[in-house]
């Protein structure tokens, strides 16, 4: 089972994808080549390595074993024809911009994003000379009227972090392609491969995450870039070679390809567990408003399910009385943890306003449609009746409590 398994089934892939027990003395599960460098047979073929005309492994910055069956898995996954693996999603996130763009250019981004990468652009790349311009990405008409001949990328997460903002991915590629040197750049962190592949949409680049549902155990941290085969070798070479250097250890890429091998299994499941708490959460008296691509009252409802194969297991929500009944339900939670990061066989709840978002103003969550009473839950793998039931609890602790809601009961 070598790498004639392109026709495979996309767990079949996950699980077996560009591997061979017999290459590795009948070895199933793939070892783990614990080596920073690897000896040359001769000084010719040393220096036929470095000048790029020998392909083995060198130097583990640039390639090893255990990194390159990850990159293979990951690429087949997204529909890619080559990955490269980072040390974290921030590293692969900044190997692509700092490959990508120069002095001058323009970053087209969508409003809302994850918050160390509006800090990535607004603190970094945009004090090196390069233009970022943050538009609503979900209004075509908006993306057209922002190209300009200095446009180079276009950059953005569907669905968003932390507001769960859809992007139409084909849409925005066929816009961006109408001018020559744009590279449409999609983060497919919420939703993996299993439930959106934006390169099978015209997108050039995929990055993740790779902490978050792709290893999904919370016990590493590692990130991935997709792409072709010429865009991968220039993030590789550039990006993660000489200007990052966040190279993956090979034992955090063992326990990535682990956890690959359950994506489909857990993201199901993720999914499912996910549909019925914001169905609970919708139903409750205490709730204001929650944001769930599987929900009909989603206002992008259409386009989450052309676009998306499960609606994910990520829920935004807001409380009556905003964050001060948002941290007492976040208080009260038993089950759930009070975590940042997502995508974990636990179930997570956090308040981006002051913790992943906080790298925002408040001015600037404003504009960029991440209320301050928002409550992120990243759900996991547990019983439904338990986390429902946890739900519940803590739910009623805030009607109890809260003074406002206390009010609005004596006035019915
Ligand atoms: C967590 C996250 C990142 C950053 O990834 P790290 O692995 O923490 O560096 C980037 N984008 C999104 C959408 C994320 O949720």
């Amino acid at each position: 089972m070598k790498n004639k398994h392109n026709t495979f089934g996309f767990s079949t892939r996950a699980i077996h994808y560009g591997y061979d027990a017999q290459d590795h003395h009948g070895a199933l599960v793939p070892p783990i080549y614990l080596s920073a460098t690897f000896a040359f047979p001769t000084a010719e073929y040393g220096a036929g390595c470095f000048a790029g005309e020998e392909s083995g492994h060198f130097y583990t910055r640039i390639s090893n074993p255990t990194l390159a069956l990850l990159e293979s898995r990951m690429a087949t996954l997204e529909g890619g024809e080559a990955a490269v693996a980072f040390s974290s999603g921030m590293g692969a996130i900044a190997a692509t911009f700092w490959t990508l763009l120069r002095p001058g250019d323009e970053v087209i981004v969508s409003q809302t994003l994850y918050g160390c990468t509006f800090a990535l652009l607004h603190h970094g790349i945009a004090e090196f000379g390069i233009k970022v311009r943050h538009v609503d990405l979900s209004d075509l008409d908006a993306l057209r009227a922002a190209l300009s001949p200095a446009t180079r990328m276009i950059y953005c997460e569907t669905p968003a972090n932390p507001n769960l903002q859809l992007i139409d991915i084909g849409a925005v590629a066929k816009i961006a392609h109408q001018q020559p040197g744009i590279t449409v750049v999609i983060d497919n962190t919420y939703c993996t491969p299993y439930l959106q592949r934006p390169l099978e949409l015209g997108a050039d680049v995929v990055v993740h995450s790779a902490t978050k549902y792709l290893s999904g155990h919370g016990d590493i941290t590692a990130g991935i870039a997709v792409s072709r085969h010429d865009l991968a070798q220039r993030i590789r070479l550039q990006g993660l070679k000489d200007l990052t250097g966040a190279v993956l250890s090979p034992q955090d890429a063992f326990l990535l390809m682990r956890g690959l091998k359950t994506l489909a299994l857990r993201m199901d499941r993720h999914c499912s567990n996910a549909q019925a708490v914001a169905e609970a959460l919708q139903a409750h008296p205490a709730v204001e408003s929650v944001t769930y691509p599987g929900l009909r009252s989603f206002p992008q409802y259409e386009l989450a399910a052309r676009q998306m194969k499960l609606s994910g297991g990520m829920i935004a929500f807001e409380l009556k009385g905003g964050i001060t009944t948002g941290r007492r339900f976040m208080n009260a939670l038993k089950l759930f943890s009070r975590a940042v990061s997502l995508g974990d066989a636990e179930s997570l709840a956090q308040h981006p306003a002051s913790m992943t978002h906080s790298t925002y103003t408040p001015e600037q969550r404003a504009q960029h449609g991440i209320s301050e009473g928002l409550v992120r839950l990243s759900v996991g793998l547990e019983d439904i009746a338990d986390l429902l039931a946890d739900i519940e609890q803590a739910l009623a602790h805030c009607v109890k409590r809260a003074p406002a809601l206390k009010q609005a009961t004596h006035s019915v």
